[in-house]
């Protein structure tokens, strides 16, 4: 049953803030061809129809795109946030008002009222739960949902964080459905993360301080995709990148790649700005807070507000304030003043507007056609953690090309041969 209650400020069905949030969103899908013609074939096969789907994403005006799109092809929706931080409340209410979606969500609401929400979606029995970071798919198998989880036939996780989290579900044995890793999509990663995450984390940093990039020094701890992303245009805005890291291949790519490599404890000496965007904990923690220099700014881009311990920071600071919109002041007993940024939450989704809709338009596009593949394919699927598929991906590169006018070249028969063929020189 789809809730119709829908549990938000009182204003989201105010129609001042729902047009504003409609044109928003509009102005998003102009950005977003790729999504815009998957919903004009889901207009038309209507492969979705009637299937309830269970949707934790930033909300987003690209995620309302997504949403459209999925609506278009038939599915009933019932949406909650994926961070607290990230949901805009002008895409509630168009979501809610125009495009009669139930949305359990406001800007800046608590824990409490957060995991409520995320109960509220799966009381609607989802049969597909769209993730970013694991909270449905959590939820779902802690236990105390038998009759959810017997209803849901199989998941979708957008990010890198829950991607981990439903691997190690699997691992241990518990994971019930399976769970299409949306994130691992070449399409996916290697955009959104490294150029979404890229520009929005200098974005939001930038926005929150107005800080100097030029001839700042810079530590990016983590050189993942997203860490990739954020150290490329760090350097582009005339900062000197340090990077920090604990594997060994990614370091030494690091390195390669010109940036200086130096465990933490000695970046924190040096660093002007530290970002955190490992998917780990504790990674500026108690032992580097009075290593910071005095006015140090302190950022994260990982999934969860533990990367800098902020709770340590608290603990350790002789007095907090707020200096301005996503700035908080700690003194520390030294005397020395640290900046931390949007409470230690994705700075670019808090403090900026997370990944701009033409990534989105391709991320979202695997969501899309992910959910039709699960809905279509589901018997045959056992429970486990499922790649895309590498036609879903080659497709959505090939329609964001046609997309942007660029055509490649063609293997030739002859060539395809060539490749195929184990013998050398012939
Ligand atoms: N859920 C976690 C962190 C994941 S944030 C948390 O909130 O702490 C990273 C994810 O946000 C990415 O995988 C990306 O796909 C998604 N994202 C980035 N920009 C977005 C946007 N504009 N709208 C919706 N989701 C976005």
């Amino acid at each position: 049953m789809m809730a119709t209650a829908t549990p938000v400020p009182s204003d989201i069905r105010d129609p001042g803030l729902a047009e504003q949030g409609k044109r928003r969103t509009d102005w998003a899908a102009r950005q977003m061809p790729v999504l815009r013609g998957i919903a004009e074939r889901f207009a038309k096969e209507r492969p979705l129809q009637g299937v309830r789907i269970g949707v934790s994403l930033h909300i987003t005006t690209e995620t309302a795109v997504l949403l459209r799109t999925l609506r278009a092809g038939g599915a009933q929706l019932a949406v909650c946030p994926s961070n607290p931080l990230s949901t805009r409340d002008d895409v509630c209410a168009t979501l809610v008002v125009d495009e009669q979606i139930p949305v359990f969500a406001w800007y800046g609401e608590d824990l409490p009222s957060y995991y409520r929400h995320v109960a509220a979606v799966l009381a609607t029995r989802p049969q597909i739960v769209m993730d970013d970071g694991a909270d449905l798919i959590a939820a779902l198998h802690s236990g105390e949902d038998a009759a959810g989880l017997a209803a849901a036939i199989g998941g979708i996780e957008e990010t890198t964080t829950g991607v981990i989290r439903v691997r190690s579900m699997d691992a241990s044995g518990v994971l019930r459905f399976p769970v299409i890793a949306v994130n691992d999509a070449l399409t996916k990663h290697l955009y959104d993360n490294r150029y979404g995450t890229g520009q929005n984390t200098i974005d939001g940093i930038l926005r929150a301080t107005n800080v100097l990039l030029a001839g700042a020094t810079f530590a990016v701890a983590g050189y993942g995709w997203c860490g990739r992303g954020i150290a490329m245009r760090a350097r582009g805005m005339g900062a000197q990148v340090i990077v920090t890291e604990i594997d060994p291949v990614k370091a030494l790519e690091a390195h390669m790649d010109g940036f200086r490599v130096l465990p933490m404890a000695e970046a924190v000496r040096e660093a002007d700005i530290v970002v955190t965007v490992t998917g780990g904990h504790g990674v500026v923690s108690a032992d580097h807070f009075e290593s910071l220099k005095d006015g140090a700014i302190l950022a994260n881009s990982g999934h969860f507000d533990v990367e800098v311990d902020v709770a340590a920071l608290r603990a350790l600071a002789v007095t907090r304030r707020p200096v301005r919109e996503h700035i908080e002041e700690y003194v520390l007993p030294s005397g020395k003043h640290v900046y931390l940024l949007a409470e230690g939450r994705l700075v670019g989704q808090a403090a900026a507007e997370a990944s701009p809709a033409a990534l989105m338009d391709m991320s979202f596009a695997n969501q899309a056609l992910c959910t039709e593949y699960l809905a279509r394919e589901h018997p045959g699927l056992e429970p486990g953690v499922y790649d895309v598929p590498a036609a879903i991906d080659r497709q959505v590169a090939q329609l964001k090309l046609t997309a942007l006018g660029i055509r490649i070249d063609q293997l030739s028969p002859d060539q395809e041969q060539y490749l195929a063929s184990w013998q050398s020189g012939t």
